[in-house]
């Protein structure tokens, strides 16, 4: 008798475990997080801030991220002043390279890997903290799972999880390490997801993955190609726009480029890694093309669309990039019609071919040509953003308020600021460019007083 009257309640409060989440690095871990936080709450678990006292924290890792150790040290240390009996949970790709040393961090109760971190609410039901930190990592051989997921942040855009892993080898890179072989979810899945999102009022999904132009590889064999997944997709109805994340050079088709330009969904703007402008570095670094190639992606673009917007990964300071080598890549980028460089400092991570390479470019050296390229690239967004004054586009408007100002991106991922209005937030609204602001974002043209008709 007693045991049926408490275990309804005993349940009740298992209910009401409460739950949170820190996201390290890419796109692909929100969109990740923020499935595996839709799993707990269909089990009943809430899911509240860092700060509310959360019964379980679940931190998802980063490998390429600067410092991951100690950012996730510090993560674990800010959790147990939080809560101090809170269950800590370590996962992704930081988890899957280094499990037996996270598991010695103070505080850390379970470490997943690649394989594990989907199945984390059943291989951890009770949440009880034990002795030791529980791990779970088995080699990324086994990660050739592909799990679906996508973010939810906001109702303005998601990211959609469309292919996982990479198949690619490049000298500094420790992805394929920590997520494993390329493989991707099916069209028709995507366009179910796509399908679900649209019924959330989510107005734009960004395409993402680790290497997504391989997109089509299931159970290792390639099935599907991209181009057919941009075709399918354009056709789902409720969602207005499609962006594509980041496609490498060799893989962006002729075909895809052309699609974009004639599709009314799919926007006007590709992230593309160059990595290098030097094809001695290129090669150097096992990328799959070299600048001639690069520049032809570019014109291409350009000629369908020339108010495209082109974001440039690029990395400074790899082994063997001599001054002069340097300055190839700058002057690369210098003449190419492109609109900003994503630019990161070269460094050594344990495992991979770079890191055992010689002609080591010394860090202040690095750190100088970071800082040439972050400024060109404000010099090119500038350019970039000039261009397209005096010209209408349509901007998503996003919820955040700033100084009475709220902003959004038109479809070539210029940022507008307008007079906060809360009816626009969701919504696509046409607006003509006005003038760069000090901010560095776009005015729009804005009536003194709203035109009444009789
Ligand atoms: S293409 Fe190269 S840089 Fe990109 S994930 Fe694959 S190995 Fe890493």
């Amino acid at each position: 008798m007693i045991f049926t009257k408490f275990a309804p309640e005993y349940k009740e409060v298992k209910s009401l475990k409460k739950v949170a989440f820190y996201t390290l690095g890419c796109k692909l871990n929100y969109a990740e997080t923020s499935t595996i936080s839709r799993m707990f709450e269909k089990k009943g678990y809430k899911k509240v801030g860092f700060e509310e006292t959360p019964d379980i924290f679940i931190v998802n890792t980063c490998s390429v991220t600067e410092n991951a150790d100690k950012k996730c040290k510090k993560i674990v240390k800010e959790a147990k002043k939080i809560s101090p009996n809170g269950f800590i949970a370590i996962i992704g790709c930081y988890a899957q390279l280094k499990p037996q040393e996270i598991a010695t961090i103070s505080g850390v109760d379970a470490v997943l890997g690649a394989a594990e971190k989907f199945r984390l609410i059943e291989l951890l039901d009770d949440f009880a903290a034990g002795q030791e930190a529980k791990v779970y990592a088995s080699s990324i051989a086994e990660a050739e799972e592909f799990n679906n997921a996508y973010s939810i942040h906001d109702r303005t855009r998601t990211f959609l999880k469309v292919q996982d892993g990479c198949n690619y080898g490049c000298a500094f890179c420790t992805i394929p390490l920590a997520r494993g072989k390329s493989r991707s979810d099916t069209i028709i899945n995507i366009v179910a997801a796509a399908n679900e999102i649209a019924a959330t009022e989510v107005k734009e999904i960004v395409i993402t993955g680790v290497n997504i132009g391989d997109f089509g590889i299931h159970n290792g064999k390639r099935k599907e190609k991209f181009i057919d997944l941009i075709q399918a997709l354009d056709k789902v109805s409720g969602i207005d726009r499609f962006r594509i994340s980041s496609i490498e050079p060799n893989l962006l088709t002729n075909e895809a480029i052309t699609f974009v330009a004639q599709s009314k969904h799919f926007v006007p703007h590709f992230h593309v890694p160059l990595q290098s402008g030097s094809n001695t570095i290129l090669r150097k670094m096992g990328r799959r093309y070299l600048r001639e190639l690069y520049e032809d992606r570019v014109s291409k673009i350009k000629g369908l669309m020339p108010h495209c917007c082109i974001g440039v990964d690029v990395i400074v300071g790899f082994p063997g990039e001599t001054e002069e080598l340097f300055l190839e890549t700058y002057e690369f980028l210098k003449e190419l019609p492109i609109s900003y460089l994503h630019v990161f400092t070269y460094s050594e991570r344990a495992n991979t071919r770079a890191a055992e390479m010689d002609e080591v470019v010394p860090m202040k050296t690095r750190n100088k040509r970071s800082k040439m390229l972050r400024i060109l690239s404000e010099k090119k967004k500038r350019a970039f953003y000039e261009e397209n004054l005096g010209k209408t586009y349509t901007v998503l408007f996003e919820g955040d308020v700033e100084d009475g100002k709220m902003h959004g991106f038109t479809e070539n991922y210029i940022r507008v600021s307008a007079k906060y209005d809360p009816l626009l937030i969701n919504e696509l609204k046409n607006v003509t460019l006005v003038n760069i602001n000090e901010k560095g974002s776009v005015d729009v043209f804005e009536p003194e007083t709203e035109e009444i008709h009789h």
